[in-house]
């Protein structure tokens, strides 16, 4: 099965992917998560990149489906986070997907949400300081390693990316919508509540 999960910055697409994977074992792939890693490896690329991301801009269309074409190449099942975000993104893909599962969440929720995010610097798992700590402070329950706060949570760049998501992504909300593969959950709930609805859709 092929499935996606849409929402605002914020929604939990991270957190629900991540235990989507870690339940029925088929691998997420995270478009924030892979453009942070071309960031990290400082190549010619990796600037422009970071330029984009820390400006709260989306990455051009072309960059970004390059790179989730070439990882999803030949699968079969798979579980796409950010992916796609723009109706660009959509028909340049050409995959079809199963599902598409759209978060929904009041900005003033994401906005705290993004507040206290902070992130594992090599599993790429999500924390929350007050909703959803680790164990430890600073460190990631699964791998150890430390936990750090995107350089893109600033109050310029958060106001930037909702605008964008108005602008760009609702229309592809809008399109899954219509080809009657989209379902819509209610986010603005306790991980496990939300958690229990999003499980309930799969049988891999
Ligand atoms: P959030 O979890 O807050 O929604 P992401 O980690 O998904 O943020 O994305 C961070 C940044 O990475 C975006 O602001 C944008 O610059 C870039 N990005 C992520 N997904 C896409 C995409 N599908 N197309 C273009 N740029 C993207
Ligand atoms: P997205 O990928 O959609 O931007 P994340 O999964 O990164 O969202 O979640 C944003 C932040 O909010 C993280 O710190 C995460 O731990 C926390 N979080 C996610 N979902 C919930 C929820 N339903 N209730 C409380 N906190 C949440
Ligand atoms: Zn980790």
């Amino acid at each position: 099965m092929k499935i996606a999960l849409l929402g605002p910055p914020g929604a939990g697409k991270g957190t629900f992917a991540q235990m989507l994977e870690d339940e029925f074992k088929v691998k997420r792939f995270v478009m924030g998560d892979l453009l942070r890693e071309e960031v990290k490896k400082k190549t010619k690329l990796g600037k422009e990149i970071k330029n984009y991301i820390d400006n709260g801009v989306l990455v051009p269309d072309e960059i970004a489906c390059n790179i989730m074409r070439r990882k999803i190449k030949g699968k079969k099942n798979y579980i796409l986070d950010g992916f796609p975000r723009t109706l660009l993104q959509v028909k340049s893909f050409k995959e079809d997907l199963d599902k598409v599962i759209y978060i929904t969440t009041k900005n003033e929720i994401a906005i705290s949400r993004l507040a206290g995010r902070r992130q594992c610097s090599k599993c790429h798992r999500v924390y929350h300081i007050k909703t959803n700590p680790p164990k430890e402070d600073g460190k990631c329950d699964f791998c150890k390693s430390k936990l750090y706060i995107r350089t893109d949570e600033t109050e310029e760049a958060i106001k930037q990316r909702l605008e964008n998501y108005k602008k760009e992504t609702e229309p592809v909300i809008e399109y899954y919508k219509k080809k009657k593969i989209l379902v819509e959950i209610n986010g603005n709930r306790s991980i496990k509540e939300v958690y229990e609805d999003i499980r309930k859709l799969f049988k891999w």
